[in-house]
């Protein structure tokens, strides 16, 4: 099968050396090479955003995105905390969802998946509540929005507030202050922003802010119980050590390129090359620019165009784009700068585009 280029938000292309890696000899997970390997990992991640180990632990989970989100909820809030659930989209509500199932006390803030972050009502639900966290997706993917942390930041930290964040979609791309923003844990995977393969997720918690009261609340998505087994070269259960490998490698590539900034830069120019092309063709994107992420930008259907026809024609030409979700199934679709690709493929697809749109 010919290569696609995937323009959806994840899985991403490999780069070959990311692709090799995964070949590197079979190993025990109990053997000094996994813990050598895992502590390489382990450090990367933190360096990404200049991260100190004594303040933050890395936990490392054989998983998608969403178990790293769900092991954050359950692991970093105490019996006794209330969390508000911004949701402007599918991953804001999928939290709520994940308190739901454990039964931990919440609250919603909720808003049109179109909508920005209501700081008004975020200011009077946190005067009324005695809220002790803030869960918020950082880039909301079902838009493409990048949510405003500044402005809720500016009214949680004098109320002592701390922040959990997904930040499945934006970890390595987009600007993240841990400190500043006085943030609890951050959830993140490999397989979006830093070019890995998907079967590993991450968590990188506050330790003195993990919940280490108790027996915690799911065995085996107990941060507590990953830390210290990672902490000491170990790892409670099998991790998957050839997504590890691919990791590894990808974070290597990663800092070479130049870290989170030249990331963030990069994908910046891949998505100029898209939305300023797609305008041109009179295709409207959903969102305002300065609200949008780098990592992905959502786009009105062409005129008389269903999804399933540009989709089918796109991937004719070695294209993958993604659906809407929801209600915005049958008016958008959206557009990935993530993954091994280029600026000349981004200008690929929109002449493949512009080609599919005159016919
Ligand atoms: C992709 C994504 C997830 C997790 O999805 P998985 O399919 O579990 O990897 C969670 N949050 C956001 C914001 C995402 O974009």
């Amino acid at each position: 099968m010919d290569r696609h280029i995937l323009l959806n938000p994840g899985p991403v292309n490999l780069s070959n050396r990311v692709r090799q890696a995964m070949l590197k000899p079979d190993l025990c997970h109990r053997e000094t090479e996994f813990a050598d390997l895992q502590n390489r990992v382990r450090e990367n991640l933190l360096d990404v955003y200049e991260l100190s180990d004594e303040v933050y632990g890395t936990i490392l989970l054989t998983g998608s995105g969403t178990s790293a989100v769900e092991a954050m909820l359950i692991s970093m809030i105490p019996e006794n905390g209330h969390v508000l659930v911004i949701e402007n989209g599918v991953y804001g509500e999928r939290m709520s969802r994940i308190l739901d199932v454990y039964g931990i006390k919440h609250m919603r803030l909720h808003h049109e998946w179109l909508e920005t972050i209501n700081l008004d009502e975020l200011d009077a639900a946190l005067k009324q509540n005695n809220i002790s966290h803030v869960a918020v997706v950082h880039h909301e993917t079902t838009t493409g929005r990048l949510n405003n942390i500044e402005g809720i930041v500016e009214l949680c930290v004098d109320r002592d507030v701390s922040l959990l964040v997904d930040g499945v979609s934006s970890f390595g791309a987009e600007k993240t202050m841990f400190d500043r923003w006085n943030i609890a844990a951050c959830a993140g995977t490999a397989n979006k922003c830093l070019h890995g393969v998907p079967g590993i997720s991450f968590v990188i918690a506050r330790r003195d802010k993990l919940n280490t009261n108790g027996q915690g609340r799911s065995l085996y998505l107990d941060l507590k119980n990953y830390l210290k087994h990672q902490d000491t070269n170990g790892t409670p259960f099998t991790q998957s050590v050839q997504c590890l490998y691919a990791l590894d490698e990808a974070l290597n590539e990663f800092n070479e390129q130049g870290g989170q900034r030249s990331r963030q830069q990069q994908y910046k120019k891949r998505m100029q090359i898209v939305r300023e092309g797609l305008i041109a063709m009179d295709i409207d994107p959903l969102i305002d620019e300065q609200d949008c992420s780098c990592v992905l930008n959502a786009f009105h259907l062409p005129k008389d165009a269903t999804y399933e026809q540009l989709h089918d024609l796109l991937k004719e030409n070695g294209f993958i784009i993604y659906a809407g979700q929801g209600d915005l199934a049958k008016t958008i679709f959206r557009v990935s700068t993530m993954g091994a690709i280029t600026e000349d493929v981004m200008k690929r697809f929109v002449s493949v585009m512009k080609k599919i749109i005159s016919k």
